[in-house]
Formats: structure tokens, sequence, C-alpha cells
């Protein structure tokens, strides 16, 4: 279902830092840490598969620039994520327009601190040749 009446991100008036032809980079708000930015296709999108090749272009050129920008000026390292979670509700924190996040990244940084140093060697589980075929598998 299409929400572009209510979008955030269909309507980013002055927010806008940079753009091309099909994507917007612009700061998140609220934000995870300083340096937090967000790139988005100009058209509305929830499902990231359905941007055409010159979105996924623009779209990549505006994350791979602010990425390489915040390694040069901010941080040692950056984090590049995208979310596609239907099944939650739209709310001020979850927007349903394709959004990337690129967030600046140290060692020890806050979001190391705040939600990463939970996650210990016991989360990660050797892969099986099972599972390796299941997984293959949905690919063909
Ligand atoms: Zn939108």
């Amino acid at each position: 279902m299409k929400n572009i009446d209510n979008c955030p991100f269909c309507s980013l008036g002055n927010r806008v830092i940079k753009e091309n032809k099909f994507a917007n980079l612009f700061l998140s708000n609220p934000r995870k840490v300083p340096g937090h930015f967000l790139v988005t296709p100009k058209r509305h999108i929830e499902k990231p598969w359905e941007m055409t090749v010159q979105e996924a272009q623009a779209v990549f050129e505006l994350v791979l620039f602010v990425q390489k920008r915040l390694v040069k000026h901010i941080s040692k390292g950056s984090d590049v994520l995208q979310h596609y979670r239907p099944f939650m509700k739209q709310d001020h924190i979850k927007v349903n327009h394709i959004h990337y996040h690129i967030l600046p990244r140290d060692f020890n940084d806050k979001i190391y601190q705040v939600v990463e140093k939970y996650e210990t060697e016991d989360f990660f589980e050797e892969l099986t040749a099972t599972e390796s075929d299941e997984m293959a598998a949905i690919l063909l």
C-alpha cells in the first residue's frame, strides 16, 4: 500500500543537501549519531527491487559519495544500511519510502556501545551444507 500523502521523504523541501536526477541526500532527523545521512530515490518506492536501474545507480552514486566524505572528514569507517520491514507500522522513526542509511563508524563508537557490544560470538553459527543448499535454492 502506498502512503505518498503522508510520506516525509516525498516532501523533503530544504532538507536536501545534495541531489542528482533520481535521488536525494539529506540528514536523518532524528539521527543516531552526528553524520547520519539518508539517501532516497526521488520517486516514492517502498520495495528496493522496484527501483529502476537508473534510480538504483543514482541512489548508490550518492551513497558512495557521502560514505567517502564521512571517511575523509568524520570517521575511520562507515556503515550502509537499508531495512525492508513491511511488517512494521510507519511512524516518525519508521518510513516506508526506501532509504539507505549512511553512518560514520569508529572503534568503540556510540553504536557499538549502545547496540553491538551485546552481539556476542554466540550470535554466529556455522553454515551447514544443508542450509547452504536451501538458501541457494531460493535463488533458482
Ligand atoms: Zn515517499
